[in-house]
């Protein structure tokens, strides 16, 4: 299925997606026309820092600066969010954001930097949240090839780590999938896209791997989804266990239901969130 029938075929069973799938398709649109990077990190100078734990795009050696592309697609996007007919609530947000990178043209630039180098810690929420949206819906496009050369370049076992090799964010959601000695798990990052090996037993926010401290929260309504969930820091993993329509699934506002569930259970949501506009 294509994704734009996948993405309809799941508003039909979702309807209360409705509102965030038609803004996700106004800045998907406005996003598409990104030029992706052409510049490549320094890939045998970023062996050591990989090893060490230092995501990508904040390592020195890699020397890759998204700033230049990121920010000119930043501007585009924003122009186009600004003149959308969006509720009040948005609306108001993006013309002030419009505005605001419209005066200072080194704040485009300037905002890219700070989403790259300050991309947040696990439960953090800040204040930007637009700007964090739009910025990374941004970066997602310039990135794209060089995140498909990093998962080629990678070797998993190096980094290991629960937080995204590229961007170091937590990651959004995971996934069950196939691999040479049996089901492996992918993690995805909602930032940047990435995804990435991790342990199956094991929560990628505190380290936890007591599988007694580890649980399952099954769902009735989504046979292919469930919770992956952590007794000892309360963190959840919304986790695809089926294989059709992956990267609809993995791209977070498809499940922001489950992130709702989750927390009326008691869990507290830890992987980095681009839909939390208001904050
Ligand atoms: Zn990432
Ligand atoms: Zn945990």
């Amino acid at each position: 299925m294509t994704n734009d029938a996948a993405t309809k075929k799941w508003i039909e069973s979702h309807p209360y997606l409705e509102g965030v799938a038609a803004f996700q398709a106004l800045v998907e649109g406005a996003a598409a026309g990104a030029a992706p990077l052409t510049r490549r990190p320094a890939w045998d100078a970023y062996v050591a820092d990989l090893a060490a734990g230092v995501p990508l795009l904040r390592s020195a050696r890699a020397q890759l600066d998204v700033a230049p592309e990121g920010g000119a697609a930043l501007r585009t996007i924003v122009a186009r969010v600004a003149a959308a007919d969006l509720p009040p609530s948005i609306a108001e947000g993006a013309r002030a954001l419009d505005e605001e990178l419209r005066q200072d043209p080194r704040a485009s630039e300037a905002a890219i930097a700070w989403l790259v180098c300050g991309a947040l810690e696990k439960g953090e929420t800040e204040g930007g949240g637009l700007v964090r949206y739009l910025g990374w819906t941004a970066l997602q496009h310039v990135l794209a090839p060089v995140v498909a050369e990093f998962d080629r370049w990678r070797d998993e076992e190096r980094w290991g780590r629960g937080d995204c090799p590229t961007c170091g964010s937590a990651p959004t959601m995971g996934a069950l999938v196939t691999v040479a000695e049996g089901r492996g798990r992918r993690l995805a990052c909602g930032a940047c896209r990435t995804r990435w090996a991790f342990k199956r037993v094991a929560c990628p926010f505190c380290g936890n791997d007591d599988a007694h401290r580890l649980g399952v929260l099954e769902i009735d309504q989504e046979p292919g989804l469930r919770l992956d969930v952590c007794e000892q820091c309360k963190g959840y993993v919304k986790t695809y266990t089926g294989t059709r329509d992956l990267d609809l699934v993995l791209a977070d506002w498809p499940t922001l239901h489950l992130d709702v569930l989750a927390r009326e259970r008691g869990y507290e949501r830890l992987g980095v969130s681009l839909y939390e506009l208001g904050a």
